[in-house]
């Protein structure tokens, strides 16, 4: 892929001027390979043109919106259909209501729903919740595990002062005892347990929620009067049709949504038990666009499809014979990589690769052959994809790692990631 005299790189350089860094936030190629495209014009299924119209596998699906396929003919239809009718307007449409009640209806913990729009949005009026509904203020987190970008739980300490996040204390994900301490160490204060339904923090090893740990979180927030969120504005509906903690039996008093549920139109979501319901209706909450009525008629769509459709075990296949189909090529090849996470949000690092001079390669290798992964998030499946989809990634896999093995003791270091090793 060459951007030599290419719309990307003219876009960057005027980006450059109008747009602080470039690009913000998690969409920015700054820490990605010098090759990845900043910009696109199109995606339709499972694929996505960059600005130069280069056609690609994507296996980051928007960093998760991209559920059932980019573009898809009758969610847009239904978003579209409602737009022209009104969708912004002085008031919600009956359609917040009919949302509220399907959403509630499929996560069985949930009674209530409290549209907005980003998950991060969700995130904030869970923490707020949890202090009306016990006077208290402090929320144990997991180290590392991400809940937006606001002042509270930003992961860059620039422009953050230390009250933003002050009563906070921290965990170790799986880990009972960390988990027992911080709450130990809350004494009478504990507000809430923010809990990821899994492990899907960046540059590191996926793992899967163990049973013991989410239970434990459970009897200790009920012990308190403490409330238990999960946060599953990323793995919803990626895990299971409920809130992902289902899988193992334990039922959150909140969970946040966002991403996904609308198929990429934007509206997120925290819902809640009747245990929490007083507290969420005495904050003050809003915004500009949150009743906006068009992503409400697209989450109903995406709603029908998840409850009425193999979506979720297409995509547990699909993704089951990307696992099996590269780890085989991995060994083959003698490299190792590390497949992590559920099937359907794949995260691959290589051993011996703390710098991601591997997992760079590789990467832009894939690039080349059409293939768009990431060299150190967790990626995403979507139901547009097929098998035939999975075979050309494996194929681009195999000669990438054949690529890499030819390379792989002349790699220098990754500048931009000198970070991770400093
Ligand atoms: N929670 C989790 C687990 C997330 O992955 C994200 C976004 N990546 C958020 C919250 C924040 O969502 P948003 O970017 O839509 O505000």
């Amino acid at each position: 892929m060459t951007r030599a005299n290419s719309q990307d790189r003219d876009l960057r350089e005027r980006a450059a001027a109008v747009i602080p860094g470039g690009m913000y936030g998690h969409q920015s190629t700054r820490l990605l390979p010098d090759d990845y495209p900043q910009f696109f014009s199109r995606a339709k299924g499972a694929r996505l043109w960059d600005a130069d119209g280069n056609e690609m596998l994507d296996f980051m699906c928007a960093y998760g919106p991209n559920l059932m396929g980019y573009a898809d003919d009758a969610i847009d239809a239904a978003y579209i259909d409602r737009m022209r009718q009104g969708d912004t307007m002085t008031g919600p449409t009956g359609l917040i209501v009919e949302l509220a009640e399907r959403f509630t209806a499929m996560v069985t913990h949930a009674d209530w729903a409290i549209f907005c729009k980003n998950g991060g949005d969700a995130t904030q009026m869970a923490l707020m919740i949890a202090r009306a509904h016990t006077g208290r203020k402090t929320v144990i987190l997991a180290k590392g595990a991400y809940h937006g970008a606001a002042p509270w739980c930003a992961t860059r300490p620039v422009g953050v002062i230390r009250e933003d996040k002050a009563h906070q204390l921290f965990c170790d994900y799986n880990d009972i005892a960390s988990l027992e301490a911080a709450v130990a160490a809350a004494g009478d204060d504990l507000a809430a347990i923010f809990a990821a339904p899994m492990k899907h923090d960046a540059f590191t090893d996926q793992a899967l929620p163990d049973p013991a740990y989410a239970r434990r979180a459970r009897e200790l927030c009920d012990a308190a009067g403490a409330l238990l969120l999960v946060d599953d504005v990323r793995a919803g509906l990626r895990i299971a049709r409920d809130c992902s903690w289902s899988v193992v039996g334990v039922q959150p008093d909140l969970s946040s949504w966002g991403k996904c549920f609308a198929n990429g139109h934007p509206i997120s979501a925290l819902l809640g038990s009747n245990t929490a319901k007083r507290a969420a209706a005495q904050i003050f909450t809003t915004g500009s666009f949150w009743y906006q009525a068009a992503p409400m008629a697209a989450a109903l769509t995406t709603l029908d499809r998840v409850r009425n459709t193999d979506y979720l075990e297409h995509i547990e296949g699909l993704g089951t014979r990307l696992r099996d189909g590269l780890a085989e090529r991995a060994a083959a090849s003698g490299l190792g990589l590390r497949q992590t996470g559920p099937v359907t949000m794949p995260l691959f690092l290589f051993d011996d690769d703390p710098d991601l001079r591997k997992g760079f390669f590789w990467s832009s290798e894939m690039l080349r052959r059409g293939v768009y992964v990431h060299p150190w998030h967790n990626m995403f499946l979507c139901a547009a994809m097929t098998t035939a989809d999975i075979d050309q990634a494996l194929d681009a896999a195999e000669a990438s790692l054949k690529a890499l093995k030819g390379q792989v003791g002349s790699l220098g270091p990754v500048a931009k990631m000198s970070f991770l090793t400093a």
